[in-house]
């Protein structure tokens, strides 16, 4: 089932794209947690990260590469970031097409939030 994720793949809606390749897209988040979040979709629609196959493992190789450039073009790489994927309800999951949240550009205190 497609999401809004693939309507910003296809131009239907905007977004504001910081890169592009053949099997990923990088947008900021409309709702950023932090100085900068990003986030890298594969083109493909994967729902969730129970959904990945073997044959997707080129594509989400390919989403650490680009959070690796993303983080130097965005000068986040040195003081450090984090790299983000929800899945399904416990996980926090919102839109069901998978994706890799990058955040950073301020200290992000710990992992977890505190029950
Ligand atoms: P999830 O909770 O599924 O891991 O994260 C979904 C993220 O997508 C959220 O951080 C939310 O702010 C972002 N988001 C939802 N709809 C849109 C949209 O239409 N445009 C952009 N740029 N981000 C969106």
């Amino acid at each position: 089932m497609s999401t809004i994720f693939s309507k910003i793949i296809a131009r239907e809606i905007p977004a504001d794209i910081v890169y592009e390749d053949e099997l990923v897209l990088a947008f900021r988040d409309i709702a950023p947690q932090a100085p900068v979040h990003i986030l890298i979709i594969p083109k493909k629609e994967i729902p969730t990260a129970n959904d990945v196959k073997a044959a997707d493992e080129a594509v989400l190789g390919r989403l650490f590469t680009v959070a690796a450039r993303i983080a130097r073009d965005e000068g986040i790489a040195q003081n450090g970031y984090r790299l983000i994927v929800n899945c399904n309800e416990d996980g926090g999951q919102e839109v069901f097409h998978l994706h890799m949240h990058i955040l950073g550009g301020r200290s992000l205190g710990p992992m977890l939030a505190k029950k």
